[in-house]
């Protein structure tokens, strides 16, 4: 089976989102990218985490074009592979529609730096206006909210996207800035919460991303 452990890790880490509580039911979606072969695993449309197996996973080209695999793949394929096109060095990408990433994403707020955790991120997590999931329009709105530096967007009235270096890394942001989003809310339900500068925030965006780097 081509790209077998890519398809494992995409498994594994479609369960490990739901363990979260990050997303819910089948939405969502996992990839991980093979610079060396180029070639991407992705999650299957519309099935249960807990019942894909490693040949559901689909492979294709960066440029969409199916490899391996019985399955449709995510409608949000787009929003993947985009990144494995356009950004060297990013391996793994997640979408998910976690709780308060999504209500953020629904107020259209961009997440300010309230914590140093924002620097999964970057300084703050730009925040797009909705444009109709599963288009090619969308992924490039992300893209280019994101440029080259940040790690996560979130999805106008939809969800949260974010990169890594590697999967693992992909999820820490994912788990971390919806624990930011969470603290933005309370923070802006609470009048407004205090910004860090930042020169506060910049150590921690130098020292997060080779966090999990393997
Ligand atoms: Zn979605």
């Amino acid at each position: 089976m081509i790209l077998q452990e890519e398809r494992e890790l995409v498994v594994e880490y479609g369960i490990k989102m739901c363990e979260l509580g990050l997303t819910s039911g089948t939405f969502g979606n996992v990839s991980v990218y093979n610079p060396d072969r180029g070639l991407m695993a992705i999650c299957p449309s519309g099935m249960d985490y807990y019942r894909i197996l490693p040949e559901d996973v689909v492979v294709l080209t960066p440029d969409g074009e199916k490899v391996d695999g019985t399955a449709k793949p995510s409608s949000e394929y787009d929003l993947h592979r985009i990144f494995y096109q356009m950004r060297p060095g990013i391996t793994g990408v997640i979408h998910t529609h976690s709780i308060f990433a999504t209500t953020c994403a629904c107020m259209h707020w961009s997440i300010e730096p309230v914590h140093y955790n924002i620097a999964y991120s970057g300084h703050d997590v730009p925040c797009i206006p909705f444009v109709r999931p599963g288009t090619y329009e969308l992924a490039q709105t992300v893209f280019d909210a994101m440029g080259d530096d940040r790690f996560a967007c979130l999805l106008g009235n939809h969800g949260l996207l974010t990169v890594g270096a590697d999967i693992a890394y992909a999820l820490d942001v994912a788990e971390q800035i919806e624990y930011v989003a969470h603290l933005y809310y309370n923070t802006r339900l609470a009048g407004g919460g205090k910004n860090l500068a930042p020169e506060q925030v910049q150590p921690f965006v130098d020292a997060y991303p080779s966090y999990r780097k393997k």
